[in-house]
């Protein structure tokens, strides 16, 4: 069993970030409520939200609520506001926990697939109190800006509302190895020692693993954003047969 927290950002008197006629609070709890409808799709999964209608919480309680249940995995949606267009994802800005980093590599993956044309602002690191207090793998989307023309005219579709939330559950999928009720899995559940998957030079590292010019450490980590020393980068050019 997988119990997922989804926490819709903001709520009550709190409407998160306002433009175009939209709130931020309004927003964050459709997607939501389609992840939730989407993940009932799936076998083995318990879905949990933090608020299901227009009420004030605060940062803690989201974490608490998360924290009491046990959670395998927190999801808190967001809008971005401030001058900007695009999808971001963050973590906590300390953490080292290969599962966090894995599932953020392969859920932002997803979400940047289905919602098409779309800046990708990077998957990021930040000191947010609900990434904080969680007990456990938690990420926090900010699902492009409210406050730029371009992006609301795409967050007042309820279809593209319904993409985003599709990205979060593949992404969910992958991260978890969920399998459809009554079928199959249709995908491998990602290896918290792939640290490849979703990189932005993902394809490239494939093939330059592919094809034995530069393999990846004997724990099964390939290191993406290591960098290679003089002694390696010898043995590269040697394996590109560019050395006599
Ligand atoms: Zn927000």
């Amino acid at each position: 069993m997988v119990r997922i927290v989804l926490d819709a950002g903001h709520g009550g008197q709190d409407s998160g970030a306002v433009g175009n006629g939209l709130k931020e609070k309004d927003l964050t709890l459709a997607i939501v409520k389609h992840i939730g409808r989407l993940l009932g799709d799936y076998e083995s999964v318990e879905v949990h939200y933090t608020r299901t209608d227009d009420r004030f919480l605060e940062l803690s309680e989201r974490a608490a609520i998360a924290n009491k249940l046990k959670a395998d995995y927190f999801i808190s949606v967001h809008i971005n506001a401030g001058g900007g267009t695009g999808f971001e994802s963050y973590i906590f800005n300390n953490t080292k926990d290969a599962k966090t980093i894995a599932y953020q590599n392969v859920i932002h993956a997803e979400i940047m697939k289905a919602i098409g044309n779309v800046t990708d602002r990077g998957k990021k690191r930040a000191n947010y109190a609900v990434l904080r207090e969680t007990h456990m793998p938690a990420i926090l989307t900010e699902n492009l800006f409210i406050d730029n023309a371009s992006d609301a005219t795409k967050l007042k579709s309820e279809q593209f509302l319904l993409q985003v939330a599709y990205g979060h559950v593949v992404g969910l999928e992958k991260a978890f190895g969920l399998k459809k009720k009554g079928g199959k899995a249709t995908v491998q559940k990602v290896s918290v020692k792939d640290d490849v998957a979703g990189h932005w030079a993902e394809q490239s590292i494939r093939k330059a693993m592919k094809a034995g010019i530069i393999k990846g450490h004997s724990d099964g980590r390939f290191g993406p954003d290591e960098p290679v020393t003089r002694a390696q980068l010898a043995v590269i050019l040697d394996r590109l047969g560019l050395l006599k």
